[in-house]
């Protein structure tokens, strides 16, 4: 959802900040581009920026599931989807990544 609002650098970055993984369900997305997704932990209609303190990496599958929901609710609704789901886990692995400085890229990928 709204990936096209980042430039390719930008989201080259988000996706190593977020080491290819989906933060919501841990799926490894190194080798899935096409399900790598950024997610406004915020959403924007209820004021989330694009600031690197609001956005993470996840799979496009998350992100629909995830929608216009709050982090707590979308905790919620992944307890009740997937068993065993742990939310409070996936909230400390957000907080870290949202914390977590942007990679700086190679040359080359200056956009
Ligand atoms: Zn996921």
């Amino acid at each position: 959802m709204c990936n096209h609002i980042f430039a390719d650098s930008t989201r080259e970055r988000f996706k190593r900040r977020g080491n290819f993984q989906c933060v919501y369900c841990l799926d490894d997305l190194t080798k899935q581009p096409e399900r790598q997704s950024l997610d406004h932990v915020i959403p924007q209609h209820k004021g989330g920026s694009n600031q690197p303190n609001n956005v993470v990496l996840c799979c496009i599958s998350c992100n629909s599931r995830k929608n216009g929901k709050s982090l707590k609710q979308f905790g919620y609704y992944m307890e009740i989807k997937i068993h065993g789901y742990d939310r409070l886990a996936m909230h400390r692995r957000v907080r870290n990544q949202l914390r977590r400085k942007m990679p700086v890229l190679e040359q080359g990928w200056n956009d």
